[in-house]
């Protein structure tokens, strides 16, 4: 069975403007210090991720479809601050992403 946690994505860790998603949606969990969009830095790592972007279930996200016809993958931020009730799930998928991205080197 599929986990049934969300999680609120925003493209930057300063955006203000948020999407949230299923968990099971979500995918390419990893530590970046780099944006997607306009490719900002952020001023420490920050979790970030895969979305598509026609599968958000609620809110809004800095999304120009730029990048060709929608849908289409997008880089998303996960904060903490949003995301206090499934972050331990949050932190075990990007650890499970790490674990696959090492043995597959
Ligand atoms: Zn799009």
């Amino acid at each position: 069975m599929s986990s049934p946690g969300v999680v609120w994505v925003r493209r930057q860790w300063n955006d203000d403007r948020d999407g949230k998603y299923r968990l099971a949606e979500v995918a390419g969990w990893h530590l970046s210090t780099e944006s997607g969009g306009i490719n900002q830095n952020a001023p420490r790592p920050f979790i970030h991720a895969y979305v598509q972007c026609d599968k958000m279930i609620q809110g809004e996200l800095a999304h120009s479809g730029a990048h060709g016809p929608c849908p289409h993958r997008i880089k998303v931020c996960v904060t903490k601050k949003m995301n206090k009730e499934f972050w331990k799930e949050i932190q075990s998928a990007l650890a499970t992403e790490q674990v696959k991205r090492k043995n597959t080197g």
